[in-house]
């Protein structure tokens, strides 16, 4: 439970997430950003207008779904490591995510990774489609995943945690 762990659950994080109708229609932001602090890179780095203008600099980021396609600049920019792109559109069996990843060495296009839930669990592996890196800024991995895992897998394992952490157990 957020305000108990630190760790949301789907439920709490609905107001904060895209409607059914807009999640499969193509790539989309999601801010998973619920503390107000001093902070507004990610206004700053959306040039489509979707992150609107904020109310003060300790307002929570507000974004319009119908104005954002899934770019990811506000992936890199965002320094709590907060925004991801989810596209339920990418082919039939699988999701595309765009998530942040600020460990090294970088995973490679074509690699398979273990991919972390929002508890740091190992929940699935799948295939590197992308690494955009950006001077100064956060690394930005296209991953796939299994679409039904799409708003649960948020962060890609690095290398040792991946050892010596198994993929859980799915029920
Ligand atoms: S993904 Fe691109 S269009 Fe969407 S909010 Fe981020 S910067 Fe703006
Ligand atoms: S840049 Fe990231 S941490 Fe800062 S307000 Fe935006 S979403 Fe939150």
């Amino acid at each position: 439970m957020l305000w108990k762990d630190g760790v949301p659950e789907l439920e709490e994080i609905k107001q904060f997430t895209p409607n059914k109708q807009r999640l499969i229609s193509g790539p989309v932001a999601i801010i998973e950003c619920f503390q107000e602090i001093p902070c507004d890179p990610c206004y700053v780095s959306c040039s489509f207008g979707a992150i609107l203008p904020f109310e003060n600099i300790n307002a929570l980021p507000q974004i319009d779904f119908e104005l954002c396609n899934g770019c990811g600049n506000c992936v890199a920019l965002c320094p709590g490591i907060a925004i991801f792109v989810v596209d339920l559109s990418y082919c039939d069996n699988s999701a595309l995510l765009k998530l942040p990843h600020e460990f090294v060495p970088l995973p490679e296009k074509g690699e398979t990774v273990s991919l972390l839930n929002r508890r740091g669990e190992i929940v699935a592996k799948d295939r590197v489609i992308r690494c955009v890196k950006f001077k100064d800024k956060t690394s930005v991995v296209w991953v796939t995943t299994p679409k039904e895992l799409a708003m649960e897998i948020r962060a890609i394992a690095p290398k040792a945690y991946e050892i010596e952490n198994p993929l859980r157990e799915l029920v």
